[in-house]
């Protein structure tokens, strides 16, 4: 069945890039910003190559995911519409709420799962997304495989375990794509007051911002609010800095990307107590 969701992603994904795209070029945030700007063919090359692979190793997570949920779950009824969740209170709203709470709950996995890529074990993977210098929706795609199939695995669970049907996270994994690269568009977007509610182009510019603390600000994917609700909101009224940045040390090429987090986690396996143990090396400081 997740092989089905390959084809719509792949259209929208060709079809909102074409368009931003467009829009960048109308009303650009940074004007003087070029379309083959820098990192630009790293993106493209995580565009062409990681991306339908990460979208091929998630596809197989929620396939296991949705085999288990019915293994484990087997009076859930296997015909509901696929928008449609099987919790009774979700189940008793109209079909727009379900959706509308769908995205909800989504989003509040992508919120969580996006703080803690921020956190200590997870940042190195993280911080091949905030090595980028310069924004545009292409950059929404220099993201490693680790964490792509960490953030589906995440927002996948949540929708199943709340009874909406594996059919339903294409819907919302579609959505999601729309949204993160309307998110990195060179667009100066922010939507008024709607900006509590949003996420915005404007918004997100501050998380990639290099400035001290500001990463840590604004994770959600779609809806801004959930950052007002858990204190990371945070849109100064000056406009974010051009430079983006926060992980200058990581390699800007795609390969090194993808291997320099690994070798950082087996460095802090290996220096962990655990690994010293394990390798028969006494803790450093410590004589005998
Ligand atoms: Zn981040
Ligand atoms: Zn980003």
């Amino acid at each position: 069945m997740f092989r089905r969701m390959l084809l719509p992603l792949a259209v929208v994904t060709v079809v909102a890039g074409l368009l931003l795209t467009l829009c960048e070029r109308l009303w650009p945030a940074i004007p003087e910003q070029p379309l083959i700007r820098r990192g630009f063919v790293t993106d493209l090359g995580y565009w062409l190559g990681m991306a339908p692979l990460s979208q091929l190793i998630s596809a197989a997570a929620l396939s296991g995911l949705s085999v288990a949920a019915a293994t484990m779950l087997p009076w859930l009824p296997k015909d509901q519409p696929w928008f449609a969740s099987t919790a009774p209170h979700i189940a008793a709203l109209p079909a727009w709420l379900q959706i509308l709470l769908g995205l909800i709950l989504f989003d509040f996995a992508t919120y969580w799962g996006h703080r803690w890529t921020h956190g200590d074990w997870l940042w190195p993977y993280h911080a091949v997304h905030h090595a980028s210098h310069d924004l545009d929706w292409l950059s929404t795609a220099r993201v490693h495989p680790f964490q792509m199939f960490f953030m589906k695995a995440l927002q996948g669970s949540l929708l199943i375990a709340c009874g909406y049907p594996a059919s339903s996270l294409i819907f919302f994994f579609i959505c999601g794509t729309v949204s993160s690269y309307l998110l990195h568009a060179n667009l100066p977007w922010s939507y008024g007051p709607l900006r509590y509610v949003l996420t915005s182009p404007a918004l997100h510019r501050w998380h990639h911002s290099p400035e001290d603390g500001m990463r840590d600000k604004n994770f959600a994917l779609i809806f801004s609010f959930l950052d007002v609700m858990f204190g990371t909101y945070h849109m100064p009224e000056r406009p974010a800095p051009k430079e983006c940045g926060g992980a200058d040390w990581m390699p800007q090429n795609l390969l090194g990307q993808i291997f320099s987090p690994m070798r950082q986690t087996w460095a802090a396996v290996a220096d962990s107590r655990l690994g010293r143990l394990l390798a028969g090396r006494p803790k450093l400081g410590v004589t005998s």
